[in-house]
């Protein structure tokens, strides 16, 4: 594995180097880019006795998933706090990497009004919030939210199981057949519902919202073209948002 791709002082591997590594040896794969999703990959395939090479063109690796020190300050180059998703904790588990983390509050805010997102209920604070800004879309918001809580009853049932990526089936029967399975039939027609919610969030809110001002206020957070379905659900989501201590670049590290 070579990760970074350059040497220590910095610049580009020799061409000759670069030679060598893919003649003199072989690899049964080679990853280019050495972010999360690279260093991942790369893991487990080395853990089922692959032998990878991972290269980065950059001088560090965890791509997006960064952190840099500056006079004792972490400031993070990308993300800024991490989602379990059923996923990151379970697999950390799986590879035996302890994370410290704290919890990470998203509070949005109007002019100087700021609300927390604290628990499930902190969704009718942010109805609240939203109607005295915007008293003549009350009826607007409300449907809204009630939209955002439906989709929020779906994304409990697609995280409502531990990822069976990281389960090793053959040992756990009672996985599969006290929670796998009952899950499944749920899976599938929570799968149906929510496909009809892939238009991107602004345009899907069009035709609920008449007011510019206020659909720019929900949907602020995302992208334009983020799926009406996954940006709704961030305000499920953003109850289970996490910190490493040190930066989020320590899970990119600790790989
Ligand atoms: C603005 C923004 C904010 C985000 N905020 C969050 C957040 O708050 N929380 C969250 O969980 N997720 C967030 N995400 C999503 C998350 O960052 C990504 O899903 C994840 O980091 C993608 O990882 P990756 O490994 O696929 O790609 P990247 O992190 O982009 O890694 C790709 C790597 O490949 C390297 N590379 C590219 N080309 C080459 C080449 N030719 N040769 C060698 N190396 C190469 C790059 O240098 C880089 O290191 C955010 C994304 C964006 C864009």
């Amino acid at each position: 594995m070579i990760c970074p791709a350059r040497n220590p002082s910095g610049t580009r591997l020799t061409k000759s180097l670069t030679e060598e590594v893919m003649t003199d040896n072989h690899y049964d794969t080679i990853i280019v880019g050495a972010g999360i999703a690279g260093l991942t990959a790369t893991t487990y395939l080395a853990r089922s006795g692959r032998k990878v090479l991972l290269i980065e063109k950059n001088r560090e690796c965890g791509g997006l998933v960064n952190t840099f020190t500056r006079n004792g300050f972490h400031f993070d180059a990308g993300v800024r706090a991490l989602l379990d998703a059923g996923i990151i904790f379970p697999m950390l588990k799986d590879l035996g990497i302890h994370l410290e983390v704290v919890k990470s509050q998203v509070s949005p805010g109007i002019g100087n009004e700021i609300m927390h997102f604290e628990n499930p209920e902190s969704l009718s604070e942010y109805s609240d919030l939203l109607k005295k800004f915007y008293p003549e879309s009350d009826g607007e918001i409300d449907e809204v939210i009630g939209i955002i809580r439906k989709v929020i009853r779906h994304i409990d049932v697609l995280y409502g199981i531990e990822n069976s990526f990281f389960k090793d089936l053959k040992q756990d029967r009672g996985f599969i057949f006290k929670k796998l399975l009952p899950w499944l039939p749920r899976f599938i027609m929570t799968i149906r519902k929510i496909n009809g919610m892939n238009a991107p969030v602004k345009d899907y809110l069009k035709s609920i919202i008449k007011d510019n001002s206020l659909r720019d206020m929900i949907t602020q957070h995302f992208f334009k073209n983020t799926p009406s379905f996954f940006a709704l659900g961030y305000f499920s989501l953003y109850l289970e948002y996490f910190y490493p201590r040190g930066g989020v670049g320590r899970l990119t590290v600790q790989c």
